[in-house]
């Protein structure tokens, strides 16, 4: 019979690669609770309109890349292509803002964007991400992103910081007409993408990646000249904290992201060690989504990081339990193998309880291949072999044997 297959843009993750993800997840939400933040899990699915509204119509990710479907009841759902439309959406709906709009909240999971899969880039994908509700100052983007770069240590993962402002939704929209008259002069020499953003998202043209574009966009009027005295004083105060936090970054005036909900700040870390999908984790603020989701008012800002991306910049997992075999000599023993094991295992020990059949050589290949340290044989005396060394030591009392590997196992 034909083999089925995965779905392309669709990924099975075992393996060493299960344990860097788990690695990744676990350091990040070590973090996050370090700094209070309280998970929230979000629904797969959504209200495809949720995402037309916050994400933004002529978005890459509305345009092209959401799974939509219609459910039996008729109903119009995406698969979630991102967090914060979700997080927001229940921040209102599950009245969270009650607690005088204060709330910090952190997630992970899957995400799904129909695009080209290739390096670090897929169909289901998976993030790790925060959000902070109700908080104005600009020490909360600084407090974010030192959060972000922390997780990012604790994984040895190095990153640039690029930061830029997109300031308020009026001056973006005066600064966003000065850009499309000056893009309209130079249309005939932009790429076949930003030809048709000039019209739909012009901003997106300024982090094109084609070598013509750039150049055209280097000499573009730039926001930062557009925006409002408050604006520019709040990104003066977020460098200032972040120098005062250590944080090195650099200032980025084409750094715009590809989600239309933000404002002010925005940040990316990147990295070169990856290829061309270099960003690891993005965010900033997004103080109108509340409000235009209909909830209360509300500053608000986030990030998400991609899980994939993470994994590929992670060396190594923190080092494993050690794996203690407990192989019967001959079936007769199974029962006490089968206790023995449950012994080890409650007193903490990892343990595989090899029942296959087959002789002792092909039962010792096995143990070999799934990385034991030590083979306890269980017959008239218990035997425990030391598979390093390759050592064998009998005990009169299976009680004394569980006590030293109780004492060698501990990492
Ligand atoms: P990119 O520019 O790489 O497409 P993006 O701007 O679409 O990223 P966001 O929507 O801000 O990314 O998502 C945050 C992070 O999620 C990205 O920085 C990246 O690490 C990860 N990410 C986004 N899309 C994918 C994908 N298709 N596959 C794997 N990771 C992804
Ligand atoms: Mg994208």
């Amino acid at each position: 019979m034909s083999q089925i297959r995965k779905v392309r843009g669709f990924q099975d993750i075992f393996g060493e690669d299960a344990e860097k993800y788990r690695y990744v997840v676990d350091t990040a939400r070590d973090v996050f609770q370090k700094y209070n933040f309280s998970e929230i899990i979000l629904p797969f699915v959504e209200d495809v309109s949720l995402f037309v509204r916050s994400v933004g119509e002529q978005t890459d990710i509305v345009q092209k890349e959401m799974y939509v479907f219609e459910d039996r009841g008729g109903r119009k759902i995406a698969l979630r292509p991102e967090g914060t439309a979700s997080a927001v959406r229940a921040y209102i709906e599950e009245k969270m803002f009650a607690k005088g709009g204060y709330q910090k909240l952190f997630y992970e999971g899957a995400m799904f964007r129909y695009e080209r899969p290739q390096a670090g880039r897929y169909r289901q994908f998976h993030q790790i991400g925060a959000e902070i509700f109700g908080v104005d100052t600009p020490l909360a983007d600084a407090e974010l992103i030192k959060m972000v770069s922390e997780i990012l240590n604790r994984l040895n993962i190095e990153v640039r910081l690029e930061i830029n402002t997109l300031g308020k939704f009026e001056d973006r929209k005066k600064y966003i007409d000065a850009l499309k008259k000056y893009l309209k002069d130079f249309e005939k020499d932009l790429c076949e993408d930003c030809k048709k953003r000039i019209e739909k998202n012009p901003l997106r043209v300024l982090d094109c990646k084609v070598d013509n574009c750039r150049k055209i966009t280097d000499k573009a009027p730039v926001l930062i000249e557009y925006l409002s005295e408050e604006s520019l004083e709040r990104f003066e105060k977020l460098k200032k904290y972040l120098d005062n936090l250590g944080i090195r970054y650099n200032f980025n005036p084409k750094l715009v992201r590809g989600l239309d909900y933000y404002t002010d700040t925005v940040f990316e870390f990147i990295t070169d060690k990856i290829g061309a999908q270099g960003t690891v984790a993005a965010g900033g603020r997004y103080d109108e989504l509340v409000k235009q989701l209909g909830g209360p008012d509300t500053p608000a800002l986030g990030f998400a990081a991609g899980i994939e991306r993470l994994m590929l910049l992670v060396e190594k997992t923190p080092s494993k339990e050690p794996l203690v075999v407990v192989l019967p000599i001959v079936s007769e023993y199974n029962i006490e193998a089968l206790r023995v094991a449950e012994k080890l295992r409650s007193s903490g020990v990892k343990t595989e309880l090899l029942l296959k059949e087959g002789s002792l050589k092909s039962k010792m290949k096995l143990a070999n291949k799934i990385d034991a340290k030590f083979v306890v044989f269980i017959s008239e005396n218990p035997e425990l072999k030391f598979m390093e060394t390759g050592e064998q030591e009998v005990f009169s009392c299976i009680d004394d044997l569980i006590e030293v590997l109780v004492e060698k196992t501990k990492v």
